[in-house]
């Protein structure tokens, strides 16, 4: 499809982004659409949140990935763009786990098409520590990438918009934060956390352009109804059937693939295609 279809080619879309995410999400978008990127200067993507906490996100991480994609369309008035926004804690699936949650969204206002592709990633040093000096951080460090990825230092006990050390990325600059935070801090302990901003975590920014990678085959694959871009998957539908006794389940048994345009919807079999399921999943097997 790629190689025929370029809706794209020689156009620029903006893409939001205060932390240099245009280093992950350019390549993609060139290589698989032909499509240039726009960075609006001085964009206040923190108005919409914030992963320190100083402004909290309101709604889900997609509502504000489209309004953060508004905004720089806004700036430049171009009618297509770009924005990525994160999330981290706990896998959704994978239990004691961290993961990194990214959601990237392109809008083309000319035709009307809104896509977004959701990337949950294991790959992230998201963490974090509690130290009264670098000392209780030896064993770690080493988790979190430090130095090539940054920290943040706050006081332990501190509201959000409290006071708190960013972009941490040498020892020295690591054990003053710390001695200072824990001084702020009525019970002197210093609360140490990864960087998750995209400019000081390269982890995260390899994650940003996989998914970059994705959005961008996604938006060159054409409907087979109305030859729209945007064609993929917007849906699963449950039920598998189980391997034992025939009954549905709660694994995948379609993937739904729609058009962001015209209402044509096609169920797809498992791209696994598995077409039975494992009686753990079974609630008459395994109730
Ligand atoms: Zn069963
Ligand atoms: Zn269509």
């Amino acid at each position: 499809m790629k190689t025929t279809f370029w809706p794209y080619r020689g156009r620029q879309a903006s893409l939001a982004t205060r932390h240099g995410k245009e280093r992950a999400v350019a390549l993609p978008m060139r290589l698989e659409l032909g499509l240039a990127l726009a960075v609006p200067p001085g964009l206040d993507t923190d108005a919409l949140g914030t992963f320190c906490g100083e402004v909290a996100r309101e709604g889900s991480p997609e509502a504000v990935c489209l309004r953060k994609a508004r905004l720089g369309m806004d700036a430049t008035g171009l009618a297509l763009g770009v924005a990525n926004e994160g999330s981290f804690g706990p896998h959704p699936t994978v239990p004691f786990i961290a993961a990194d949650i990214e959601t990237m969204a392109f809008i083309d206002d000319e035709r009307g098409l809104v896509v977004t592709e959701t990337l949950v990633s294991e790959r992230t040093n998201h963490g974090h520590r509690e130290a009264r000096s670098v000392d209780d951080l030896i064993t770690w460090l080493p988790s979190t990438g430090f130095p090539s990825h940054a920290l943040i230092v706050r006081p332990k006990s501190s509201a959000p918009g409290g006071p708190a050390e960013k972009g941490i990325v040498s020892i020295e600059q690591l054990a003053a934060a710390i001695e200072q935070m824990a001084g702020l801090s009525p019970d002197a302990v210093a609360w140490v956390q990864t960087d998750m901003r995209a400019h000081l975590n390269p982890t995260r920014m390899a994650v940003i352009q996989q998914l970059a990678f994705r959005l961008a085959r996604r938006v060159a694959s054409s409907c087979p109804a109305c030859a729209a871009p945007g064609w993929g998957r917007i849906a699963t539908t449950k039920g598998l059937p189980c391997e034992l006794c025939d009954e549905p389940t709660s694994m995948i048994r379609f993937e739904v693939f729609g058009c962001g345009v015209c209402a044509h919807r096609e169920d797809r079999p498992r791209s696994d295609l598995r077409q039975k399921a494992l009686p753990q999943y079974c609630p008459a097997c395994n109730p």
